[in-house]
């Protein structure tokens, strides 16, 4: 399993010099697996680079987007993620069921309304909405998807895609502390000895009294869970637009105190747009160059 991270930043995009490093897309997730199948999570700003990507393979579009919630930084790459208008292209649609509804409504509705000059009956590609993995596990031939329903304003999923032995969790938008929300240890069995957690850690502790109930993780929270769960790697994700990557290279360094000395400790990262990881070996790869010729 390759994971490739296009994009990695929350809320909204951050581009500029102060974020070259950790990158200033919004979530978007590529999962290539040893059949060659590829598999999506989101459709935030990164979409569009694997747009391009996929462009200069010359090779027809085929996969799954999971859709982890309704939230625009989280969709509004689609109408840029140029797949979408060739004829050949075949995008099949999972995740969160509210997800399809707003994705297809960021298109122009012919009545006035919709936020980009295209209708969606206008996209050449075959998009189909399959909505399975929300009411249980996706089977399909070399892979295992499971979702979990997180603590998220209006809700999102995390996933667990398991292709072989080898394990990787994406749980973005999802604030672990929330009171009366799903509880901690629901969490941990859901990451339980993953290869790879990659999980929200937009807050610093001393933010979270203000943003309380806004639907995210501090890193502290984040490693706690990697601790717990008996995880081989962290990837903090869903960095705040205002992040610099100095402040995110500090909290890398802070999370990775908190477990130092540990045995079986995590490895602890902040997920950066334009690398790959390699599962089991989960060798960090950050291939900027690659990704962006
Ligand atoms: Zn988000
Ligand atoms: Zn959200």
């Amino acid at each position: 399993m390759e994971i490739r991270l296009w994009g990695t930043r929350g809320s909204v995009p951050a581009p500029g010099p102060h974020t070259l490093e950790f990158g200033g897309n919004t979530t978007c997730v590529e999962i290539l697996l040893q059949s060659g199948r590829r598999i999506v999570i989101d459709a935030g700003t990164g979409i569009r680079n694997l747009g391009n990507h996929l462009k200069a393979q010359g090779a027809s579009v085929r996969f799954h987007l999971l859709l982890t919630h309704n939230h625009w930084d989280h969709l509004l790459g689609l109408p840029f993620f140029d797949p979408i208008y060739w004829e050949d292209t075949e995008i099949l649609i999972d995740g969160w069921p509210l997800a399809f509804q707003a994705l297809s409504r960021v298109f122009d509705d012919r009545t006035g309304d919709g936020f980009f000059p295209v209708a969606f009956d206008q996209l050449k590609a075959q998009i189909t909405f399959i909505n399975r993995v929300a009411r249980g596990p996706l089977v399909l031939e070399d892979v295992h998807i499971e979702a979990l329903s997180v603590n998220h304003p209006q809700g999102c999923l995390g996933f667990r895609l398991r292709e072989g032995d080898h394990t990787l969790v994406f749980i973005t938008d999802n604030e672990l502390g929330q009171e009366g929300g799903r509880p901690f240890g629901d969490f941990v069995e859901f990451a339980r000895n993953c290869d790879l957690l990659i999980h929200d850690a937009q807050y610093l502790p001393e933010e979270m009294p203000e943003h309380r109930g806004w639907g995210h993780s501090t890193y502290e929270e984040a490693v706690r869970l990697a601790a717990e769960a008996g995880v081989k790697r962290l990837l903090l994700t869903h960095h705040d637009p205002g992040r610099s990557d100095t402040e995110v290279r500090d909290i890398v360094r802070k999370a990775r105190q908190l477990v130092m000395g540990r045995k079986d400790a995590p490895k602890i990262d902040a997920a950066r747009e334009g690398a790959s990881y390699y599962l089991p070996e989960v060798v960090s790869v950050p291939s900027r160059q690659a990704l962006f010729p």
